[in-house]
């Protein structure tokens, strides 16, 4: 559950993802980035049991319960993945997340085909961090010994909520029970492990909010992910709005959740994430610092640096479009180059949300123009109290931190 930038604007859209184009985001363009960014592969897979009423995620009901067209799907990632080869040529993967929909619906088998393919074919870090998001509906425990055995080396599990009430309201396809049993399951595989939890939930109270956190506490995992639950257009929350805690309670939710997990030994470091010490998500972490990921599988976002520009990319969205396109040999539905007086603002809507922010010579180096490029707006944020004074670093204050939104929208183009 990382926000990523939709692909929109109006920049020209090349649409072809292959070795024709390379050519066109190697030339001349209005920044210079010194050097290419680190790169992250993330892997989309589509399906999940059922549809969650609050998810806007391109996840689909799997066509037979939990059945997807596994043979299928994993060929036509092999193509988009050979297709997309020319544009990150000879660049090491540093780290791998399997995200969805449910990718633990994939068969032990399966898995392992689409680690080889991604070994084979990418040099992959001998230390890459490979994470895969696991639904608690649909853990098997063989499935994860041979998990990690054909290399996933951290599982992110969509735990929600502990409550059974709750996990109904939220249309979540396990209960309490299995969601503790899919940890248990877990910790005896994995001991690099994300539990997600959702706050603010219909009707919950802070002691019920409480009593989740403490559980997910109880297993001292090496992260936590805590969101706020949003109701996001084109969901069933969206036309159908449940009654959810009013603000107060949900600001009592989060003061109480940032002392209680700093207490337990978890550092805050994002927005939404909390690690024990030195065990941040490394993939996230490329995100937020803007770093480069090639994104293959249904929807899948990219954002992808050259010399002189900065391009992002997105799939086709629906999995049967997807893999007729990709099997054709043109997976990306729409490709665009940033405008470089765009830069600014996607930067900092990643950056902006650590705690520590990022070394100021990070804008150069990732965005590819000159710090002072954005001064006016660094210093009209020191002055409202937003940003750390201190010229080194791009960093929140807790006011900025708070206020997130306002800050970042310090960097929106006018
Ligand atoms: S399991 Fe996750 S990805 Fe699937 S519908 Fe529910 S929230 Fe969305």
């Amino acid at each position: 559950m990382i926000p990523i930038l939709p692909v929109t604007g109006t920049a020209p859209a090349p649409t072809s993802s292959g070795g024709d184009s390379v050519g066109l985001w190697l030339k001349p363009g209005q920044i210079s980035l010194p050097a290419s960014p680190p790169l992250s592969l993330y892997v989309h897979v589509p399906w999940c049991v059922r549809k969650c009423p609050y998810c806007d995620f391109n996840s689909h009901a799997a066509p037979d319960g939990s059945e997807i067209p596994e043979a299928a799907y994993l060929d036509a990632l092999r193509a988009d993945l050979e297709q997309s080869l020319p544009l990150v040529w000879g660049r090491p993967v540093h780290t791998v997340f399997i995200g969805g929909g449910t990718p633990s619906l994939l068969s032990a088998a399966g898995m392992d085909r689409l680690l080889s393919d991604i070994r084979a074919l990418l040099p992959l870090d001998a230390d890459a961090e490979i994470t895969m998001e696991a639904n608690p509906g649909a853990f098997e425990a063989e499935r994860f010994a041979s998990y990690r055995a054909s290399g996933i080396n951290r599982l992110s599990i969509g735990i929600q909520s502990f409550n059974d009430e709750h996990l109904r309201a939220l249309g979540r396809i396990h209960g309490g029970a299995e969601a503790r049993a899919a940890i248990d399951i877990a910790l005896r595989h994995f001991d690099n492990v994300n539990l997600d939890l959702m706050y603010a939930l219909p009707q919950q109270t802070l002691a019920q909010c409480r009593q989740d956190v403490e559980t997910a506490l109880s297993y001292r995992t090496s992260h936590l992910s805590l969101y706020h639950l949003t109701l996001e257009p084109n969901t069933l929350f969206a036309r159908f709005p449940p009654a959810l805690p009013d603000d107060d309670t949900a600001y009592e939710m989060q003061d109480w959740i940032e002392a209680r997990t700093a207490e337990a030994g978890y550092r805050h470091y994002e927005t939404s994430a909390y690690a024990q010490p030195h065990r941040e998500a490394r993939h996230n972490l490329n995100y937020w610092r803007f770093g480069d990921y090639l994104g293959i599988g249904a929807g899948a976002h990219g954002k992808l640096s050259f010399p002189h520009r900065v391009l992002r990319q997105m799939r086709y969205k629906h999995p049967a479009t997807y893999m007729a396109q990709a099997m054709a040999g043109n997976a990306v539905q729409e490709a665009r180059d940033v405008d470089a007086a765009e830069l600014p603002f996607e930067f900092m809507l990643n950056a902006l949300r650590l705690t520590d922010g990022v070394p100021a010579s990070l804008f150069h180096d990732h965005t590819g123009l000159p710090l002072h490029a954005i001064r006016r707006e660094l210093a009209q944020a020191t002055d409202k109290g937003l940003l750390d004074p201190d010229p080194t670093v791009i960093r929140p204050t807790e006011l900025g931190r708070r206020f997130l939104n306002d800050l970042q929208e310090i960097f929106l183009k006018s």
